[in-house]
């Protein structure tokens, strides 16, 4: 837990472009964006990934996606559309052991995702 990227962005010891702050949820930037929109969103409360919650977790995990809802209104993408990808472990392409749910917008996105 120590060594979580995404809890050190939290805790400000590794810098993050930062798009919304509150009690429960941070939003930043991704470093490697793969749309125009590419914002994470995260508990700020580590939880590694979703098979890690436990009851009581749908108000924070409910929240992630207002907060969505907000940035992506916000980016002024909620009309065009956005996508929403939340990974779970290796096989789902998931890198960072901290849930985050991505908001990808600005571009069209195909389906299957790859
Ligand atoms: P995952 O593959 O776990 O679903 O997504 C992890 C995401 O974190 C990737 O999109 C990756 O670009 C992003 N990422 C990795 N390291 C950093 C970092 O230091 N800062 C930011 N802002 N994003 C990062
Ligand atoms: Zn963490």
């Amino acid at each position: 837990m120590n060594d979580c990227l995404f809890c050190k962005i939290r805790d400000g010891e590794i810098q993050g472009d930062i798009v919304f702050d509150d009690d429960d949820v941070l939003a930043f930037n991704d470093v490697n964006p793969q749309a125009p929109v590419h914002v994470l969103i995260i508990p700020k409360r580590h939880i590694s990934t979703l098979n890690d919650l436990t009851d009581g977790d749908e108000a924070i995990m409910g929240k992630l996606f207002s907060v969505a809802k907000t940035i992506a209104a916000q980016r002024g993408v909620s009309e065009d559309g956005y996508r929403l990808v939340v990974n779970c472990n290796q096989k789902a392409g998931q890198t960072v052991f901290h849930i985050h749910m991505h908001l990808l917008a600005d571009r069209v996105m195909r389906w299957p995702p790859g």
